[in-house]
């Protein structure tokens, strides 16, 4: 519940708005029952017992990486299983989690759409994934990325509520700036975000600068297409003054190819977007394979030459399945 939400419920019962704010600050705090919360009177305590449950992933299995220290949680959740991963960077530990169970965008070389949606995820339960992986990881969690199972535009209230409660000041007060949502590009819900009032950042899997290749490998780019993208990209940095960055996953003789460089140079230059690129991570049950160190950093080459930023991303934890839905995948 938001804040407000519990204020106007506790008014309900007859209690004041700072009740709400003691209870609001222990779930935040990582309490995990009522009766925790000692500076209640014993019998409102009995009373949220009764009328509410505070809820809890249930740990399905974790790994831990010997090359960089990565951690990967599946959590066993109603209908499924959901997992979230931990990175050490210089800047912070960053947590990646899932906002879908499932997910039905259908990418060609994803893990997560295998067996499609099978439920959206509450905004308690993405909470759930940052509290217990800091939790568990005994990491103080600085970044929060949804980069996980399922699109999180496509869970669009659910959220924008998560990100309302994890960047509360009583709460776990992750600053909105060290927060990224990732989105394949429903270019409708782009432009209703434009509206949002929190400084999060936005980035899109572009994978492909033409309409060709993309649409062989996104089923969502029927909607719009490369160009539609980019605009409601260009329209969203026009309203809200922050830049769109694109992520662009690699592979092997499909998308990283000098053509397709030129091309997405030409379709970036002078937008001072940035451009993050990682090789395909492989999937069994796909047919792609991810490009060769020496391709990618050619490919990064001839982009910054043509004018558009651009980063090579380190893949980490490779040694785990850390990959969008990899681990879930396997354990299925
Ligand atoms: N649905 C959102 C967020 C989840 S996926 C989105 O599409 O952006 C997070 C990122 O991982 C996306 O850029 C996605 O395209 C990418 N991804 C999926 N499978 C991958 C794989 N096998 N190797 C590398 N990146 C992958």
């Amino acid at each position: 519940m938001l804040l407000e939400e519990l204020v106007e419920y506790f008014g309900s019962i007859g209690e004041r708005r700072f009740r709400a704010e003691q209870v609001f600050r222990w779930l935040h705090g990582g309490a995990r029952a009522f009766g925790e919360m000692t500076n209640l009177p014993s019998a409102l305590r009995e009373n949220l017992e009764t009328e509410f449950q505070i809820s809890a992933p249930a740990l399905a299995k974790k790994q831990e990486s010997r090359l960089d220290g990565t951690i990967k949680y599946l959590w066993g959740v109603q209908g499924g299983a959901v997992e979230s991963v931990v990175m050490e960077y210089g800047h912070g530990n960053t947590v990646c989690i899932s906002t879908q169970v499932g997910c039905r965008m259908g990418c060609a070389f994803c893990a997560s759409a295998i067996g499609g949606l099978v439920r959206n995820l509450a905004a308690s339960e993405m909470l759930d994934q940052v509290w217990h992986s800091q939790l568990d990881s005994g990491k103080r969690l600085s970044n929060v990325v949804l980069m996980g199972i399922g699109e999180p535009l496509d869970n669009y209230e659910n959220v924008l509520r998560f990100l309302r409660l994890v960047t509360h000041p009583l709460g776990m007060n992750i600053g909105a700036r060290h927060i990224t949502v990732s989105t394949c590009g429903l270019v409708e819900k782009i432009d209703k975000l434009a509206d949002c009032d929190i400084q999060f950042t936005l980035t899109a899997s572009l994978h492909a600068p033409d309409d060709e290749t993309r649409s062989r490998l996104m089923p969502i780019n029927r909607d719009g297409g490369v160009d539609g993208l980019l605009d409601a990209c260009a329209r969203y940095f026009a309203r809200t003054g922050r830049r769109v960055s694109y992520e662009y996953a690699m592979i092997d003789g499909v998308n990283d190819t000098d053509r397709h460089a030129g091309l997405l140079a030409g379709k970036l230059r002078g937008s001072g977007s940035h451009v993050n690129l990682i090789p395909l991570s492989d999937v069994p049950e796909r047919p792609l394979r991810g490009s060769g160190p020496e391709r990618v950093s050619v490919f990064c080459e001839l982009l910054r030459e043509k004018g558009v930023n651009c980063t090579v991303r380190r893949s980490l934890g490779r040694d785990i399945t850390a990959s969008c839905g990899q681990l879930r995948r396997r354990e299925l």
